[in-house]
């Protein structure tokens, strides 16, 4: 198994990039660590398409809207280069705040067409301005051909594929889909953090979200008794609060709001967001309960 390379300083990485073949395609995993088969798949892909791999550990302070949160983020480097090594990825980059944030940890504004306001943007004010922060400014010092982002975080991969959009198309953006535990529960690195009986129940918010992709298969269903009937099943047992079920069209992200009308009767596939507490560890979760937009007659 051919050893990773860690790159901690801007220095290390020009020396790193230089050793590179000319014209050797780079392709890019940024993650916040504490890694799992989530993040490993996102490298597999990278690896399948690409000469080099390269993935980013750095906890970004910008994106968290909560201090708590950010304070309470797991870290776990060294298992994270072990896992990484392991599935091929050739180098890791562990920037220091100062490369990212050179004048002190603070988000820029971006035009985001909206993208950061609704949803869990809304939710999470200031959230994803954070992530377009970091993620450019990593494009930037990087360069990279591709960057790989996970389904899991699927407001995110439209919010990376703006940022692209604004860097004139660079890099390629490619979405992965979600990787889940058996019993069903997306994977995240905020679920080591559940305590064994709040495992054992979060696995109910993807429940919900097959119970209404099935439902919606067999029969219209409004929006606003779906949704009663999805929080029952997250708040069965008493060890999920969930925060907020919200709907959009899969595509554009408009939200769907309509609590009267039929959800298999837009336009547009739909996507399902949920976010629910565990005690104090937020889990979101999405599917698409909608395959395929309705055609009137
Ligand atoms: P994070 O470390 O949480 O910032 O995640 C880094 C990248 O891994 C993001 O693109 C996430 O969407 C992706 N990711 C996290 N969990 C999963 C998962 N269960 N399946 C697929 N991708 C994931």
């Amino acid at each position: 198994m051919k050893k990773i390379e860690q790159i901690t300083t801007l220095a290390d990485w020009q020396t790193f990039r230089s050793s590179l073949p000319k014209g050797a395609r780079i392709g890019f995993v940024p993650t916040m660590g504490a890694l799992h088969q989530g993040h490993l798949a996102l490298v597999e892909k990278a690896r399948s398409e690409n000469d080099v791999v390269l993935a980013s550990i750095y906890v970004n302070p910008t994106q968290f809207n909560n201090p708590a949160d950010f304070a309470a983020y797991p870290l776990d480097l060294e298992n994270d280069l072990h896992a990484l090594e392991s599935v091929g990825c050739d180098a890791v980059f562990t920037p220091q705040e100062s490369d990212i944030y050179p004048d002190g940890p603070v988000a820029r504004v971006y035009e985001l067409q909206g993208l950061d306001q609704c949803l869990e943007g809304a939710l999470r004010p200031g959230h994803f301005q954070g992530v377009a922060t970091v993620v450019d400014r990593l494009f930037d010092l990087l360069q990279p051909d591709a960057a790989y982002f996970g389904e899991k975080d699927y407001q995110q991969v439209k919010v990376i594929q703006r940022v692209a959009e604004l860097r004139g198309g660079q890099p390629r953006i490619v979405p992965c889909p979600i990787v889940r535990e058996k019993d069903g529960l997306a994977m995240s690195s905020r679920n080591r953090r559940l305590t064994p009986l709040q495992r054992e129940f979060a696995p109910q918010i993807f429940e919900a979200l097959r119970f209404a992709q099935e439902e919606l298969a067999v029969f219209p269903v409004p929006l606003k008794a779906l949704v009663r009937e999805m929080r029952g099943i997250i708040e069965a047992g008493g060890h999920l609060k969930l925060e907020d079920i919200s709907f959009a069209l899969a595509d554009s992200m408009t939200p769907v709001t309509d609590p009267e009308r039929y959800l298999d009767r837009y336009p547009e596939p739909i996507q399902c967001f949920v976010s629910a507490y565990a005690g104090e560890v937020r889990l979101i979760d999405t599917h698409r309960v909608v395959e395929s937009g309705h055609s009137p007659a």
